[in-house]
């Protein structure tokens, strides 16, 4: 009777990026640097119509190496160059504190 003590590897959280793809209404989370083998990772992030940060949180890298968590980059706070700010249509809904 062997007892394993196996302590589970903390999953890396990787920053992403959502893109659109051209032409399409469908949308991806683009990871710049997966923290396995440093290619760039893809993640469906579901249509324009939809939440795409559902689809936020922990995946199964697709090189096969393991699973990583999806995770916005946290905003720097900007004090100046308040104009042109972009926002994504899918931040609208909960804007309103300003
Ligand atoms: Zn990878």
């Amino acid at each position: 009777m062997a007892k394993k003590s196996r302590a589970p590897a903390p999953t890396p959280t990787v920053y992403v990026q959502l893109l659109p793809m051209p032409g399409t209404k469908v949308l991806f989370w683009a990871v710049g640097e997966c923290p396995y083998c440093a290619a760039k990772h893809y993640h469906p992030a579901g249509t324009m119509q939809g939440d795409p940060t559902e689809r936020l949180g922990e995946v199964q890298a697709p090189c096969g190496n393991g699973a990583y968590v999806l995770a916005l980059e946290p905003r720097p706070l900007r004090k100046k160059g308040k104009k042109g700010r972009r926002r994504a249509p899918w931040e609208e809904a909960d804007s309103e504190d300003w």
